[in-house]
């Protein structure tokens, strides 16, 4: 007890509410009940694991109601990056397909998209390595090659890498956050290239004539485009993860980079588009709505954005409900992805999502982390009835994929 008791006097400057341990202070132990927590010096927020104490019901979803297709997941990336730009052809992969299947077995999930796939030799890897040796259960897509981004006549080159690609087993084409946050004139330096530069115009035509759709990550979470200081809602996040702040140096918009975006969408509609993480604006779902209503050639997929969608579950379910028949189910989880609980490929990752789309439940976390990692909060479950859920779970994806 003296112990504790020293502790606690000792501490004015440094007692926090660990000093508690996991039980808290114990009844019928000397310390008076009314001790003062001495917390001149607060707890720091990284410290700060609060358990809920609500007492609702908890409705454990080990499997879906109907298999899944998980169409947006990283299992390989390239050997080589500079300045968030994949710069060798060449893969490495992050699993084997014998563990990734355990996991897809267990959990009713149907088919995995290897959207970070690669190009050339890297994409023919990635297929043979997961597409053909399991037929059906893994798709490779394929990405632009801007290493070649400085050769003459890139646009035709780069348009007809993507034809080669598709014969080499590629059924889509993958855009990461590159185009329009890294990639420069000079690939690595220079001016930010933007979002609808006439250079990838015939890359986006080679996709609509080939019926192969274009997932595409522009822009970012909106918190990632303001200071990183005490006001901003993911702090934490970009406190761990500092080169994810878009805020300030030369980088354009939230705004301007989705209006970049829209204008290549407009200017290619038989091109059919994914736009990643609830239209890579899942803050605000009347501006996704809108666009949807605008461009028939859009879907969206719902990848690392549960923690959104679940924060405004009544809004959330009436777009499910609205828009049933362009929702795909998507994780982006990346084995190993440990950094990220938000996308660790794991059996828990995958209840979460089937918790929040299936159950009514309310308060839970939407990552397995003890620590919400893209912003302190917890998600409400948004119950979705059997026909939307099989649309979103699969259906949506085999229509898109033409399974
Ligand atoms: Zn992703």
């Amino acid at each position: 007890m003296n112990t504790r008791r020293q502790l606690f006097q000792a501490a004015a400057s440094t007692v926090s509410l660990t000093a508690f341990g996991a039980a808290g202070p114990r009844a019928g132990s000397s310390m008076p009940l009314s001790a003062p927590v001495a917390n001149d010096s607060p707890l720091p927020i990284t410290s700060y694991e609060p358990k809920s104490m609500l007492r609702v019901p908890e409705t454990h979803v080990p499997r879906p109601r109907y298999p899944v297709i998980d169409i947006h997941t990283h299992l390989s990336w390239s050997t080589h990056s500079e300045n968030g730009i994949e710069l060798a052809a060449e893969r490495q992969f992050l699993a084997s397909p014998e563990e990734l299947l355990e996991v897809m077995d267990g959990k009713n999930i149907r088919a995995m998209v290897n959207l970070t796939g690669g190009y050339d030799d890297g994409l023919r890897a990635s297929v043979q390595r997961f597409d053909r040796a399991h037929p059906n259960r893994f798709f490779s897509f394929t990405e632009p090659s801007y290493a070649r981004f400085l050769e003459a006549d890139y646009p035709r080159l780069q348009a007809h890498e993507i034809e080669q690609a598709h014969r080499d087993g590629a059924r889509g084409l993958k855009i990461l956050k590159t185009l329009g946050l890294c990639l420069r004139e000079n690939i690595t330096s220079g001016a930010l290239v933007k979002v609808d530069d006439r250079r990838f115009d015939p890359m986006w035509d080679t996709c609509g004539q080939l019926g192969i759709p274009v997932a595409i990550h522009v822009s970012d979470p909106i918190a990632f485009f303001q200071p990183i200081d005490r006001f901003n809602e993911r702090y934490e996040e970009l406190h761990n993860h500092p080169d994810w702040s878009f805020y300030g140096r030369d980088f354009p918009s939230n705004a301007e980079l989705l209006e970049a975006r829209n204008r290549v969408i407009t200017r290619h509609p038989k091109t059919q588009f994914l736009v990643l993480h609830v239209g890579n604006f899942a803050e605000d779902l009347g501006n996704v709505s809108e666009c949807l209503d605008r461009f028939p050639n859009m879907t969206v997929d719902i990848a690392a954005r549960i923690g959104e969608l679940g924060r405004q579950p009544r809004t959330a379910r009436k777009f499910f409900d609205k828009y049933q028949d362009r929702i795909l189910f998507g994780t982006d989880a990346t084995p190993h992805g440990d950094e990220f609980p938000q996308q660790l490929y794991c059996d828990r990752l995958y209840e979460i999502y089937y918790r929040f789309l299936e159950t009514d439940d309310e308060y839970f976390d939407y990552a397995p982390s003890n620590i919400p990692p893209q912003g302190r909060w917890r998600i409400y479950g948004i119950g979705l009835a059997d026909t939307v859920l099989k649309k979103v779970y699969s259906e949506n994806a085999e229509r898109l994929l033409k399974l």
